[in-house]
């Protein structure tokens, strides 16, 4: 353990330095959800008939890297071991992470437990990319395929103890400031197929934070449905400051709409929603709009649906869509002259469906099999559940060799391999890292709760109002007493980590 820590300081030093010259102004993180090698060799062989050939064949950084959690807890592992993964065939699906636990260490860069979003072991909120960014008067979004208050995107801007706290997510994301784009679903007044409803499910947004988004002319946010007026943002022909955009369908833009796929595409998709290129050229429209750069998150969120339900055909669909988003991405980044300042990284938060060739068993592995363009490939799910297989890491742009430093691990098949919490670690290397106020119970108007993301554990907090100490509000929670603090009362944090102190930004509760 000594070994390991000395060698990773070491490195921390090095590359600090020459991270000095190539800090990348953005920084996007594109995740495939439930993605993994065999899912992108079968949707390569479908699209082009022979693999690497996707977008990110091109990619200058290829690694692997592991996803497990922090703890036993909820069927978790808490190391990835190459030996017992290629001589086993079941150990790899004996234990495996889940997107909040691996979200939270993508975002964070602190492993958790399964379930858990932006809190650490002991249930500390930490730091998450998004903060990183607007402490650094960045602008920051989320785009995805799936409900915006979902585990992935959610661990990247929120803290609560359950992902299925998700009209808590939603407020969070709606009102700590933090996000200037939000896209992807979760529509409380329309079906999977995008078919209008007679009585709203409020499942992933709650009705009264829905009826601000749509009516509170007070609200920051350009709220939009329409396709339309996502490609007018596409193109410049529309600019607005913040998007929200909530595409017209209930689940996924296009995984659960109605039927089953034997091909790709053969059920045509709802042209009323905005595709996820669409969406993500978009948001970084909306984004560059300020010159001090951004983070965005962009998730194919329905990769791990298709996977979960082992329905192939859907899952090189969602693949195919998350291509595209690439692609488009990285062609508006060019047009625009960004993509030199940008670092892009394309991940998954785990595998799903434990998806390999035919006849794969015992320790011998098979890869899918090419039945050339157009063809579905041959390959076989072997689970309906997530695995603890490693998962393909890319990267490109500046400052994205840091990632080989990280790499220290070696895997017999797949070489080089880092560890989902270490995304996190190297984009606080080079952007700094940050302590956030936030709402921990944004529902409960009664009795107000702040909270602080901290930059490290073991933080020593002392809260501030009007920028005079409170005495004794020294814990990471602190309770507005709303007869003792006028609503336009300034909060703020101190934090103490080490001999490193962080201030937060000044926090005004907002009373409705
Ligand atoms: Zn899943």
């Amino acid at each position: 353990m000594r070994i390991i820590l000395l060698i990773f300081s070491v490195l921390a030093l090095t590359f600090s330095a020459t991270a000095q010259q190539q800090k990348p102004k953005n920084i996007i993180v594109f995740i495939a959800d439930g993605g993994g090698y065999n899912q992108m060799i079968c949707t390569d062989y479908y699209l082009k008939g022979s693999y690497p050939t996707s977008p990110l064949a091109k990619f200058p950084i290829q690694l692997a890297m592991s996803t497990y959690n922090g703890s036993l807890r909820n069927y978790g592992a808490t190391c990835y071991n190459s030996r017992a993964f290629w001589t086993n065939f079941s150990y790899g699906m004996a234990g495996f992470t889940e997107s909040a636990a691996s979200g939270t260490a993508l975002a964070t860069g602190i492993k958790t437990d399964n379930d858990v979003i932006g809190l650490d072991m002991q249930g500390q909120p930490v730091s998450n990319l998004v903060e990183v960014a607007k402490a650094k008067g960045k602008r920051a979004g989320i785009v995805t395929t799936v409900p915006f208050s979902h585990a992935t995107p959610a661990a990247f801007c929120s803290h609560t103890p359950t992902r299925r706290n998700m009209t808590i997510i939603a407020r969070q994301m709606i009102f700590s400031n933090q996000l200037d784009v939000i896209a992807g679903v979760g529509n409380p007044w329309f079906d999977n197929a995008g078919n209008r409803i007679a009585k709203g499910v409020f499942k992933n947004i709650d009705s009264i934070t829905f009826q601000y988004l749509l009516f509170n002319r007070r609200s920051p946010w350009f709220f939009t449905e329409s396709r339309d007026e996502v490609q007018k943002i596409c193109t410049g022909a529309s600019s607005p400051n913040k998007l929200f955009y909530l595409a017209p369908v209930a689940m996924t833009l296009s995984q659960m709409r109605p039927d089953t796929s034997v091909i790709p595409f053969d059920i045509p998709i709802n042209p009323a929603l905005s595709t996820l290129a669409e969406m993500s050229v978009a948001a970084v429209n909306v984004l560059d709009n300020d010159s001090s750069g951004f983070f965005l998150m962009i998730e194919g969120g329905a990769i791990d649906w298709a996977n979960h339900n082992n329905e192939l055909p859907r899952l090189i669909e969602e693949y195919t869509s998350f291509y595209n988003a690439i692609d488009s991405v990285v062609a508006f980044l060019a047009q625009t002259e960004q993509l030199d300042e940008t670092l892009i990284i394309v991940t998954s938060d785990h595998e799903c469906g434990y998806l390999w060739g035919p006849e794969t068993d015992g320790n011998k592995f098979t890869t899918p099999l090419n039945n050339g363009k157009g063809n579905m490939p041959s390959a076989v799910y072997y689970s309906t559940n997530h695995s603890n297989a490693l998962i393909p890491f890319f990267a490109m742009g500046p400052a994205s060799d840091i990632f080989y430093s990280y790499a220290d691990e070696t895997d017999s098949v797949r070489g080089a391999y880092l560890t989902n919490s270490e995304v996190a670690q190297a984009v606080k290397m080079l952007w700094g890292n940050t302590a956030s106020i936030f709402e921990a119970d944004p529902l409960n108007n009664d009795n107000p709760v702040l909270s602080v993301a901290l930059p490290c554990q073991q933080a020593k907090v002392q809260w501030f109002a009007n920028g005079k100490p409170i005495e004794s509000a020294n814990e990471i929670q602190f309770s507005i007493q709303t007869t003792v603090y006028s609503p336009d009362t300034r909060f703020s944090c101190q934090i103490t980590c080490g001999t490193t102190q962080f201030f937060t930004s000044e926090y005004s509760y907002q009373y409705e």
